[in-house]
């Protein structure tokens, strides 16, 4: 495979053990079940997650400290969640000294950055003991979730259950059994415009990296990128959190990662060029790709 899986250590496909966890995940639970392992197991002493907002489905950044306050951040939410802007709160107002953090792949690069050049994260950035990014392909505004739910789909924001995007479509699943599906071309018109010049696909600079990309339904896409990242995992494997697949033997497999990332990475390359021609953003050029 080539550059556009960033680099990795092993990656598998994987679903949580626990029952609970499961029943609102989003895929296979990855994500929430890691960070409870993480916690019970003095890795990370509270994780930045993204928790119901006063709106519904707006999210909300908030410190959970307890599988129960994790279980609240199940799910996804297609809007921004500012949960980096909140890594001075957990070290100040929660005392965290190993945070953990979810975010999508922008948001892991905004991690690492501000590790690398901690102007604005100053005496935080040793603090970040597990970063999990999600795979993403397009982010919304709020107000562009709410159109799409309300307009176009027809259902009420607060009775929608779950919101998925796959087998190019856009789902929305509501509390009575509805489903409505939107094709992608109406939803592209109110992705986030900043979204079309990013070229990360599946969190490049996250410890542990996760999607539903790739794995049979119900279950996740998993790579485990850095040391730190993959000494977890196989802990958490190894004290029984997940079943695992090889990728090789689950369809549709890495192939399918590798052909989104690339549509993506040459899509918004393009955009970026454009853009340059006519002298925006001349000149930028991705960290890692
Ligand atoms: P769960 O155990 O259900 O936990 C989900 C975690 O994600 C929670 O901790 C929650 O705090 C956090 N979270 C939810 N919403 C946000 C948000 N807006 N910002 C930051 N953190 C959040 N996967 C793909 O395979 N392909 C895609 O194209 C893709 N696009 C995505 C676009 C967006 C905007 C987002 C937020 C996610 C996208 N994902 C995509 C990831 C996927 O939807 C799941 O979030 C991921 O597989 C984790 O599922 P899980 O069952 O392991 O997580
Ligand atoms: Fe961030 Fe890129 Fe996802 Fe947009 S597409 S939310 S810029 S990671």
């Amino acid at each position: 495979m080539g550059t556009e899986l960033g680099n990795y250590k092993a990656v598998c496909s994987a679903r949580s053990t626990d029952k609970d966890i499961l029943k609102r995940a989003q895929d296979g639970g990855i994500v929430t079940q890691l960070f409870t392992f993480a916690l019970e197991e003095g890795f990370i002493d509270g994780a930045i997650v993204s928790g119901p907002g006063e709106e519904p489905w707006r999210p909300r950044p908030f410190v959970a400290m307890c599988k129960e306050d994790l279980l609240k951040a199940r799910g996804t939410k297609y809007n921004l969640s500012p949960n980096v802007s909140f890594i001075k709160e957990a070290t100040r107002s929660f005392g965290l000294d190993k945070i953990g953090i979810v975010g999508t792949p922008c948001q892991m690069q905004a991690i690492r950055k501000g590790q690398l050049y901690p102007m604005g994260l100053r005496d935080v950035d040793d603090k970040i003991a597990l970063a999990i990014g999600i795979f993403c392909m397009e982010n919304f505004s709020y107000q562009s979730i709410v159109q799409l739910v309300e307009d176009h789909a027809g259902q009420k924001m607060e009775s929608v259950k779950k919101m998925e995007i796959g087998k190019g479509k856009f789902w929305i699943y509501t509390d009575r059994g509805a489903v409505v599906q939107l094709p992608l071309k109406v939803t592209h018109k109110y992705e986030q415009p900043g979204c079309h010049v990013c070229l990360d696909y599946v969190a490049n600079l996250a410890d542990i990296s996760t999607g539903s990309v790739g794995s049979p339904d119900g279950w996740s896409t998993v790579f485990a990128r850095s040391t730190s990242g993959q000494t977890l995992w196989d802990k958490a494997v190894a004290a029984g959190c997940f079943e695992m697949k090889p990728i090789e033997q689950v369809k549709p497999g890495l192939e399918l990662v590798s052909k989104l990332a690339n549509e993506k990475i040459n899509k918004n390359r393009k955009t970026l060029e454009e853009r340059a021609s006519f002298g925006v953003g001349k000149g930028l050029r991705s960290p890692y790709i």
